[in-house]
């Protein structure tokens, strides 16, 4: 059993966060790991309020996990402040060897802030250059390279841009917004349009990209390269928004034992 260690934020829904990460590890046959960046108040309509730990106390929950537990793969996700993702950057730099899936979370889709001004500003420069794979959306890929990617051809040149900063391979995500575009795949100096299956929701699906970037830390973990990772990991978001439920009045969730069962049987 191989295991995968996410660094994220709480989201007491479960549909995303580390909560989602875990059940995403665990439904996919991995072991999942978890330390904590910081806490929110949420509900599936909209985040309330969110706290981050201390620095300090975060980097220790990292230092003394990794000095103990093998891990196999890790991923980001909400990292809050600066000082954390400073702190994730000078650990994982001494795992070299461990492939790293950084979910560049910048904003919830309900608008509220989940990393700082600063923050983003390090994952440019201390964060990205350490990941396997990083897996903005559209509005995190602009962010990240200082450029519009609402056509294929601009997220493309984001894809690029992106990869300028050092990650192995980007993923953008064109899936969620409602529109026609598909995903970008940079990989390997050349970048492939990757198709979306559509598949037609009333209400929209939290934690789809937590799903995504822990399915690809699993699949790697398990020694898949990088493009096999990201093509198993986006069947096993299609096959959860196949199997989105409702918990509360708002989003829904996936269900990630039937989303695994449908991918692996
Ligand atoms: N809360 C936490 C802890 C998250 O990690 C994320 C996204 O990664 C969100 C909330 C936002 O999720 P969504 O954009 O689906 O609302």
């Amino acid at each position: 059993m191989v295991t995968v260690l996410t660094i994220g934020g709480s989201d007491p829904t479960g549909g995303a966060g580390v909560q989602a990460d875990l059940q995403t590890m665990a439904s996919l046959g991995a072991h999942g790991a978890a330390v904590v960046t910081a806490l929110t108040v949420q509900d599936t309509v909209r985040v309330h309020g969110v706290r981050s730990l201390s620095a300090a106390w975060f980097r220790q929950q990292l230092t003394v996990l990794l000095a103990d537990v093998r891990v196999d793969a890790a991923k980001t996700g909400m990292l809050a402040t600066s000082a954390n993702v400073r702190a994730v950057a000078e650990t994982m730099s001494q795992w070299a060897d461990v492939p790293l899936v950084v979910d560049p979370v910048i904003r919830s889709t309900s608008g509220h802030d989940l990393i700082d001004e600063e923050g983003v500003d390090e994952l440019r420069r201390s964060l990205l250059p350490l990941a396997t794979l990083v897996t903005p959306n559209l509005e995190e890929a602009e962010r990240l390279a200082g450029r519009r990617a609402r056509t294929v051809k601009e997220m493309r040149e984001c894809a690029r841009a992106i990869a300028e900063l050092g990650p192995q391979a980007v993923l953008v995500k064109g899936g969620h917004l409602g529109g026609q575009l598909g995903d970008v795949l940079y990989a390997e100096g050349q970048v492939a349009e990757l198709a979306v299956e559509r598949v037609r929701l009333e209400r929209q699906v939290h934690g789809t990209g937590c799903a995504l970037s822990s399915a690809a830390a699993v699949f790697l973990a398990s020694g898949h390269g990088i493009a096999q990772a990201v093509e198993r990991a986006r069947t096993y978001v299609a096959a959860g928004l196949r199997n989105a439920v409702e918990v509360g009045g708002g989003s829904l969730v996936i269900d990630h034992t039937r989303a695994a069962s449908e991918l692996i049987g």
